[in-house]
């Protein structure tokens, strides 16, 4: 006959727990954290245990258990290893019409421990017809799914609202947050990048609508204004959006933009941080961007506007006099011209560069050069973007390490 399945709601009430070895250690603090008062019947318990009578939170009583002993409790659980002890306390709970789970004997036992989780406020308990291994597994694919939200999705009660801002990480589909990959799992619309892992979009339900921002229609220069009109029109329909990102939203994103846009319509906006391709494609190449005794600041610029358009607010001039690593994004059609400024105002002509495309996706490359080669190496080698420039002597280390693995590699 299938179990039926409760949820105990303990707080206060005593748990008689016989027993003091592995089987209580794993049930005790479960009984705790449901608000029980555990009374813990054995000669000897485990450090682990020890600990929580030490706390003041288990009462223990330092003996075998005796005839008596189940009197004033709600639950027993006869976890010695003696099946005669466990058969003698489950007699008596029986006798007394109290809820027994007997460790060592499912088929003698009153009633059974489910594989259980936590989630938020949903609890999870699982039995598998006496099969304690395969009911954990199934817990866990449960437990899993809902923290990252793809079991429940968008049919939860706590659907989120309004706008979300998320980073979708470099390109490799696991670097997303997991907080990322819950909002996108519960989205009604996803507002994506040309940047923004492909990957994540194959995932979702038939019924989410997926807008390319690129494909927004109307002219060009108006483009960045109708992702935000759309942002905003989606939300007042009461549609959950994503706005999904490439990297951090906040980094040469417009992701500001977006979120002050969002809240002079009234609209509830969140941003999750994403992990940026600025730190995360030189280390995927191997490249830190900083290192002990090598570099102890990084500089990360955008080259979308060239170092000597009327436009640039940035300092060249200082970036050339810097000691630390510098990360360009946006720098592929540019880089001849930046390689010339950094040296006009400083960085010697032999500065390892390394430039990555495609950083943490299959398709990933790093070239390496110095300023006075990189853009004629760029040139052949056909880099595209997305490609990032690291200029500095971190470049070294990857080298290092190649060395260093090489070396092994020859040793017998
Ligand atoms: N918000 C993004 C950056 C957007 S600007 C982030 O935090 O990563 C776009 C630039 O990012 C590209 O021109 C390129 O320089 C860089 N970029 C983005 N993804 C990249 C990747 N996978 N590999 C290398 N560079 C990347």
């Amino acid at each position: 006959m299938a179990p039926y399945l409760l949820g105990l709601r303990l707080g206060g009430r005593r748990v008689l727990v016989v027993g003091g070895g592995r089987v209580a250690q794993r049930r005790v603090p479960a009984l705790l954290a449901a608000g029980a008062e555990v009374v813990l019947v054995a000669p000897e318990v485990t450090p682990a245990l020890d600990d929580l009578i030490r706390d003041g939170r288990v009462t223990w009583h330092a003996r075998p258990y005796a005839q008596g002993d189940c009197a004033g409790a709600w639950l027993v659980q006869a976890v010695t290893d003696d099946g005669k002890v466990n058969g003698a306390v489950a007699a008596e709970a029986e006798a007394a019409r109290i809820w027994c789970v007997r460790a060592d004997d499912a088929d003698a036992s009153a009633a059974w421990t489910p594989a259980s989780g936590q989630v938020g406020e949903t609890t999870v308990g699982v039995l598998a017809g006496g099969d304690p291994r395969r009911a954990a597994g199934i817990r866990d694919a449960v437990v899993d799914g809902l923290r990252d939200a793809t079991l429940e999705g968008r049919h939860s009660r706590h659907k989120p609202v309004g706008v979300a801002l998320v980073g979708g990480g470099p390109g490799d589909p696991g670097l997303i947050t997991v907080r990322g990959r819950q909002l996108l799992a519960q989205a009604d619309v996803v507002v994506t990048d040309r940047l923004a892992p492909r990957e994540l979009l194959d995932e979702l339900a038939a019924d989410v609508e997926v807008v390319d921002a690129a494909k927004i229609p109307y002219g060009r220069t108006v483009t960045q204004d109708r992702i935000n009109d759309y942002l905003v029109e989606y939300a007042r329909q009461g549609k959950f959006v994503v706005r999904l990102k490439g990297g951090d939203p906040f980094v040469f994103g417009r992701g500001g933009e977006e979120v002050i846009h969002c809240a002079r319509h009234g609209i509830p906006v969140t941003v999750v941080p994403g992990i940026t391709s600025a730190v995360a494609a030189p280390s995927a190449a191997g490249i830190p961007v900083t290192h002990r005794g090598v570099a102890q600041d990084f500089h990360v610029v955008s080259a979308h506007i060239a170092p000597d358009a009327a436009a640039s607010t940035v300092d060249w001039q200082a970036l050339g006099r810097a000691q630390g690593t510098l990360v360009l994004l946006m720098a592929v059609e540019r880089m001849a011209l930046i390689a010339e400024t950094l040296v006009r105002y400083g960085r010697t002509p032999d500065t390892p560069v390394a430039v990555v495309q495609d950083g943490t996706l299959p398709g990933q490359r790093t070239v390496t050069a110095t300023l006075a080669t990189v853009a004629g190496v760029m040139e052949a080698e056909a880099i595209r973007p997305p490609a990032i420039v690291v200029v500095g002597d971190v470049v070294a280390v990857a080298r290092e390490v190649d060395m260093i693995r090489a070396d092994l590699g020859r040793d017998p």
